[in-house]
């Protein structure tokens, strides 16, 4: 009989004044306590060999407060899609405005000198998130298709199918039966950064590890994945906070 997934392990803990849900993780092959934060940086997460206690995760978490608190100050605030707010879109500074009219419907007008670009949002206010939403949502598929065809082409590899959902810790995936799975979030990201992950989830359709092998035919076909590496090391969080 399959054995069941352990329900995840949950605890709290007050860290300055918020509440963090702290995770905890057995894992057969940790040697020590690992701590992190999840992308997002609202849970704490607790990684321990097997055999230790609960509590004595809970003890190591509230020993690294300190490093917990570091972390959290980094935390870009929430940017929610409402008049006024501004989104980068393809790295690039939108504002949002809003106009009334029977129809919904969403336009963009391109920056003229000395403003930004805007994102027009026709209809009732009540849908405006969900218009834009929506919106980013197409944009953002249309051109992870685009990029991963293209990349297919050139690696000489083949998928089945493209979706874009809004995992909290990953920017896409690969599956064995050639299904690319990735973060409509990208859309906000500059456009080397989502042909860099694009490329990066293909490229596992030929090699299904971070292998050498896998690394040379990113490297060959997206010369700029170091840079798109790097950007998401230091800015990748914040696409988080768009709409949230
Ligand atoms: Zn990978």
């Amino acid at each position: 009989m399959a054995k069941r997934p352990r329900a995840p392990d949950v605890a709290e803990l007050v860290v300055g004044g918020d509440v963090l849900p702290v995770t905890i993780k057995r894992h057969a092959r940790a040697r020590r306590m690992i701590l992190r934060l999840d992308r997002q940086a609202t849970r704490v997460i607790v990684t321990m060999p097997e055999r230790a206690s609960r509590r004595k995760a809970i003890e190591f978490a509230r020993m690294n407060e300190g490093w917990i608190k570091s972390r959290l100050c980094a935390v870009p605030p929430p940017v929610p899609f409402e008049r006024g707010a501004v989104i980068p879109v393809r790295g690039v500074p939108h504002e949002i405005r809003h106009f009334d009219a029977k129809r919904g419907g969403v336009c963009v007008s391109e920056r003229a000198p000395n403003s930004l670009s805007v994102i027009e949002v026709a209809g009732d206010l009540a849908h405006l998130g969900r218009r834009i939403r929506d919106w980013l949502k197409e944009e953002s598929k249309r051109e992870l298709a685009a990029a991963s065809l293209a990349y297919a082409e050139a690696m000489r590899v083949r998928f089945r199918k493209i979706s874009v959902r809004d995992p909290a810790s990953r920017w896409g995936s690969c599956s064995v039966k050639g299904h690319l799975s990735y973060s409509w979030r990208l859309i906000f990201a500059p456009p080397y950064v989502l042909d860099y992950v694009a490329a990066h989830e293909v490229a596992h359709l030929a090699h299904m590890n971070h292998g050498p092998k896998f690394w040379a035919l990113v490297a060959k076909h997206c010369p700029e994945f170091e840079k798109a590496r790097q950007w998401m090391k230091r800015h990748g969080r914040v696409l988080h906070s768009y709409g949230s």
